[in-house]
């Protein structure tokens, strides 16, 4: 049982102003895990008023970034010396397979991590150019106090990915984790105060939306850095833009993995364990509408249902598992819902259905539909699980049309023999990002939604820019 009575506000750990509670429920075994006070608004003040404190009066902003860089790489070593114990947490909280999560929910957040405290020595800080009446300094300075709000699927990647690049612009931070995974930031927090960040540069309150909802609104934060659904984005993106705060809103997907002609079945369809699979289906950039040429439909479809009825499902501690249970008991009946809602529509089974495999743990068969069109709800909802839907189409324009066909726009991929040709159908798909033969994220390149999966980016240099204010310094010749 991981129990934690505080909060860790201004450099230390300080008491919660309510008395509520926030209960940590392991998805395999639904036994309670972990407990942590639930923030309140008035915890939220506190937060960003030591983050505001750090900000306007405190070192950190002022600090060039090899210095701040230098404290982030203390966080860093950390990180990398007990990444185990963090994919642990991570997967006791989340139900992420352990393979996975060593992967996913440790090493590429830290590999994140020590990407920005790299990118200190090479980043363009400040740069000369000529102007009409003389040089002109163009400086970057901080944004200010940042709102990083992120979910439960991946807690630390998307934690990182803005705590990182935040802290080296200068800035100071208010993190807000989800309720469902409020542990794994406490290990973080831990370890922030061993880096040695001055007080209030780093500041957690996990808490519900309600108290996320007034940190967006605070007249002390400058900038909102969000991952999570789009119905939840598009309230914040209103919000901000009354207060013409800046912010980036990283958001839901329905990501298409385009099978081209000549692609190699076997390869392709063992790519999706990662591509349309990862994190038991619960990732925003999963490939779950499956796109096949009409002419090897039957084929895909065979060694698609081969593959995902084959999956070794069970305990996210083992090795061996590469499908655990869903975070909570509402994502087990929201992705039954769809498998209904898909039945109903009129697509096929393939493998998979309501059928649970276990009786104790919140897991779901993982499901393949076929004959699925483009128009039904399970091809255009996110499902968030271990559902993918196979559309048939007709040659490559319908396949790139149909991969278009959505209000979405974060993911995508294309399996072909040809990579050639595959980024060249990959620069048609509308979309942030879109693998040829495989799905991935890497810190240096950016990442982010076209339509309305988001707006701005993370990771690369392209994450940075978005703690940055550009400041131009005009002077006489
Ligand atoms: P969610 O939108 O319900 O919650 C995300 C976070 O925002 C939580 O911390 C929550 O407490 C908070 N929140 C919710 N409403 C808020 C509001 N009005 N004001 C302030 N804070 C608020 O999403 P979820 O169910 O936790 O996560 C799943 C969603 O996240 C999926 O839609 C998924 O696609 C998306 N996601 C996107 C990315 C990406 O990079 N694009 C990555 C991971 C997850």
């Amino acid at each position: 049982m991981h129990e934690y009575t505080r909060f860790f506000i201004g450099g230390d750990w300080v008491e919660p102003a309510g008395t509520g509670t926030i209960d940590v429920v392991s998805p395999h075994t639904e036994e309670v895990i972990g407990r942590v006070p639930e923030g309140t608004d008035a915890d939220i003040d506190r937060a960003v008023a030591a983050a505001r404190q750090a900000f306007d009066h405190g070192p950190w902003p002022r600090m060039t970034p090899a210095e701040r860089a230098e404290v982030m790489g203390r966080l860093s070593a950390i990180y990398a010396a007990n990444a185990q114990a963090m994919s642990d947490l991570v997967v006791a909280e989340v139900g992420t397979p352990a393979l996975f999560s060593i992967f996913a929910q440790a090493t590429i957040p830290q590999m994140t991590l020590q990407y920005y405290v790299d990118l200190a020595a090479t980043y363009t800080w400040e740069d000369e150019r000529p102007g009409m009446q003389g040089p002109v300094t163009v400086v970057r300075e901080p944004v200010g106090v940042v709102a990083a709000i992120y979910p439960w699927n991946v807690p630390q990647f998307t934690l990182i990915m803005k705590l990182a690049p935040a802290l080296l612009a200068g800035c100071t931070v208010v993190a807000k984790p989800s309720p469902e995974t409020p542990l794994d930031a406490y290990l973080l927090a831990e370890w922030v105060k061993e880096a040695g960040f001055p007080d209030g540069v780093v500041n957690f309150v996990p808490a519900g939306r309600e108290a996320g909802a007034h940190l967006v609104a605070h007249p002390g934060v400058d900038k909102v850095a969000f991952t999570g659904s789009t119905d939840a984005g598009r309230k914040i993106g209103e919000v901000c833009g009354r207060q013409l705060k800046r912010c980036t809103l990283e958001l839901g997907g329905k990501s298409a993995a385009i099978i081209l002609e000549d692609a190699d079945l076997a390869t392709t369809v063992e790519g999706f364990k990662l591509a349309s699979l990862m994190n038991n289906g619960q990732a925003c950039a999963a490939q779950t509408r499956i796109l096949a040429p009409r002419s090897r439909y039957d084929e895909v479809a065979e060694a698609l249902a081969a593959m995902v009825g084959g999956l070794a499902v069970g305990d996210p501690a083992d090795f061996g598992t590469e499908i655990g249970p869903l975070v909570a008991k509402r994502q087990q009946e929201r992705v039954e819902g769809y498998i209904r809602i898909g039945q109903e529509e009129g697509a096929k089974l393939l493998v998979g259905g309501l059928d649970r495999p276990y009786d104790r743990g919140w897991y779901v068969a993982p499901t393949v539909f076929g004959n699925v069109t483009n128009d039904m709800r399970i091809a255009r909802e996110e499902i968030f699980g271990p559902v993918l839907s196979l559309i048939p189409y007709d040659d490559e324009d319908d396949a790139v049309r149909i991969a278009n066909d959505s209000e979405f726009g974060l993911g995508g991929s294309v399996w072909t023999a040809d990579v050639d040709h595959g980024i060249e159908v990959a620069r048609r798909v509308r979309t942030g990002s879109c693998g040829v033969n495989l799905y991935g994220m890497d810190p240096n390149t950016p990442f982010g939604g076209y339509k309305n999966s988001g707006l701005g980016r993370e990771l690369g240099p392209e994450g940075l820019e978005a703690y940055l204010e550009h400041k131009s310094i005009p002077r006489p010749a």
